[in-house]
């Protein structure tokens, strides 16, 4: 506990504008801590109280004091993002990512059903027939309209749906009434939803987030637990965080689908000198040092996360 009073003490905090509205948040903040093993983030979205947020810190704390499990590739591969814009912009952004998996954005709200569709016929025209695509409503969809959608989407070839719905029940009920494999996110908050997940057999695949689930070994354990093919995503994280999250999908024993973790253009800048942006669809496997230059075009009072941190740090050990 003194180790950490220590490295609280010496947070930095960052605040880096977005060009993108991306989880209705226009800037990213968080803090980064320093210990023995290096730096670590602990970047909880600004509505989470100290109970969930201490995950988030025993994952900076975890960074910074043990680093992590050895790798076992060198290179993740990653998707683009396509967020909910016209088919032009869909594919433009396809083309320019260099990435052979796209995920695209559906079930908008205001949007019609036609703009998904057009959306996703314009990626699997930028992507040819061996690229791979995978929508991801984010819950927005109601079952019957899920499986009706998908159906429609079944013929430009859908490697997953990510969320169609809501809940796990919901999310059972797609399964069961479509061919495409469902992939649970949002269901995913906790270390022991991945467990219900698969209890109701509500998804065929989760995506495993390291800040959220409190560390790349509790991650691991996650995945192993569940038994369910993982995929590695970001919290809109800098480079530091998508570090760890990059460790997690290199530590996974099989890595079967592309990782989310393509998130860096999301942001204006970064907190190190050389982001881990992707290259070619993939990202290496490394951890770049803060640099402190970059880091100060960005920093922020440390005041407010350095209490946000120790109000978490009093849940340590009780969160799981
Ligand atoms: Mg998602």
């Amino acid at each position: 506990m003194s180790d950490l009073t220590g490295m609280l003490a010496g947070l930095r905090a960052f605040a880096i504008p977005m060009p993108v509205k991306f989880r209705g948040i226009t800037v990213r903040e968080g803090a980064l801590i320093q210990g023995p093993a290096g730096w670590g983030e602990f970047s909880p979205f600004a509505e989470y109280g100290p109970q969930e947020s201490a995950r988030w810190l025993a994952s900076a704390i975890e960074s910074a004091t043990a680093g992590w499990p050895a790798p076992v590739r060198d290179r993740i591969p990653v998707n683009a993002t396509v967020p909910a814009v016209g088919p032009q912009q869909a594919a433009a952004i396809v083309a320019r990512s260099g990435c052979r998996t796209a995920k695209v954005k559906v079930a908008e709200r205001g949007q019609a059903e036609a703009e998904d569709i057009e959306r996703v016929e314009a990626v699997r025209e930028a992507l040819g027939p061996g690229g791979r695509i995978r929508v991801d409503a984010n819950g927005g969809w109601e079952p019957g309209q899920a499986v009706r959608m998908l159906r429609q989407l079944a013929r430009f070839g859908l490697e997953y749906a990510e969320q169609p719905c809501a809940t796990l029940e919901e999310l059972a009920e797609v399964r069961r009434h479509t061919g495409i494999p469902v992939a649970a996110d949002e269901s995913i908050r906790r270390a022991e939803d991945p467990l219900r997940v698969r209890a109701a057999g509500a998804a065929d695949i989760v995506m495993v987030k390291v800040q959220p689930l409190g560390g790349v070994r509790a991650a691991l354990a996650v995945a192993e637990a569940c038994g369910l093919p993982a995929v590695v995503s970001s919290a809109v994280d800098t480079s530091v965080g998508l570090a760890a999250g990059v460790a997690l999908a290199a530590a996974l024993p099989d890595l079967p689908y592309a990782c989310g973790l393509g998130t860096m253009p999301l942001l204006a800048g970064d907190v190190t000198a050389s982001p881990l942006a992707p290259a070619r669809g993939e990202l290496p496997v490394r951890r770049p040092a803060v640099d402190l230059d970059e880091l100060a075009r960005w920093e922020t009072d440390p005041a407010p996360w350095r209490e946000r941190a120790a109000a978490a740090a009093r849940f340590l050990g009780a969160a799981s």
